[in-house]
């Protein structure tokens, strides 16, 4: 068996908004073919981090390889890479859901017939064929979620990173995302998952990491027997 690659390093990773310490020497890592949670309280420094490994924001200080490629010097490769998805679609939502699509495949530089056939094949399997050309802020919470993913994914990332994705999704929605996750973990990609309630992840998670005050401070394997420790420890911080 080949060994466990890790597809996201961050050692030593800084970041400040002003005088504001976002993030102040984070070390992590994230193998490939799982699911990783990163759990913290509410302004912990998850989004923070996610911006920085997205090659969305820059890091003050410290370095992070995203699939074998450093954000700073070539953003390119890791845009290519990486599937971002954020806690909500923002001004997107004025956008039809195949618009979202198309558009962002215009981004990505995507071949316009490729980026057409993809996002009827996302709209499918997100079974949003028939919502296709209503704009996206007419859709529940969980088809924009499903929207969102699928947009995230377009470019066929080999890692996905994803801000409280769970986050106001009623059961039925949340299992959709737990399978669909899963399924690309076994499929090799590498999946970052944010949430500041570990509940919400502990049953699609292969491991666990702790942010509080912008620096990690516990790793836990989820996949061991009893590894109830996590969910004492997010409980307290809460
Ligand atoms: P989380 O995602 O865990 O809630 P964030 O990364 O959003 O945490 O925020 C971490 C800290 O950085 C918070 O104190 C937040 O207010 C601050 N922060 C985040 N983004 C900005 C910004 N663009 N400008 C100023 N402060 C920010």
């Amino acid at each position: 068996e080949a060994p466990a690659t890790a597809d996201i390093t961050v050692s030593g990773v800084t970041r400040s908004f002003g005088a504001v310490k976002a993030l102040q020497g984070v070390d992590l890592t994230a193998p490939a073919g799982a699911i990783t949670a990163l759990v913290g309280p509410n302004g912990s420094g998850k989004t923070t981090l996610m911006l920085v490994l997205a090659s969305l924001l820059k890091p003050d200080a410290g370095s992070v390889t995203i699939a074998g490629f450093d954000p700073l010097v070539h953003p390119a490769a890791v845009r290519r890479n990486t599937g971002w998805m954020p806690d909500t679609l923002g001004v997107w939502e004025s956008l039809t859901a195949r618009e979202v699509l198309v558009t962002m495949g215009r981004f990505y530089g995507m071949d316009r017939d490729r980026v057409r056939s993809r996002a009827a094949q996302l709209l499918e399997w997100q079974e949003l064929s028939t919502l296709a050309d209503q704009p996206a802020r007419v859709l529940s919470r969980g088809q924009q979620q499903r929207l969102s993913l699928a947009r995230a994914i377009l470019h066929d990332p080999q890692v996905l990173l994803l801000d409280e994705p769970a986050s106001g999704l009623d059961p039925g929605s949340r299992i959709r995302l737990r399978d669909d996750l899963k399924q690309m973990a076994a499929a090799g990609k590498t999946i970052l998952v944010s949430s500041h309630v570990l509940s919400e992840l502990d049953e699609m998670a292969d491991l666990a990491i702790f942010i509080q005050a912008g620096a990690t401070v516990r790793v836990e394997d989820l996949s061991q027997e009893g590894a109830a420790g996590g969910r004492y420890l997010i409980s307290a911080l809460d």
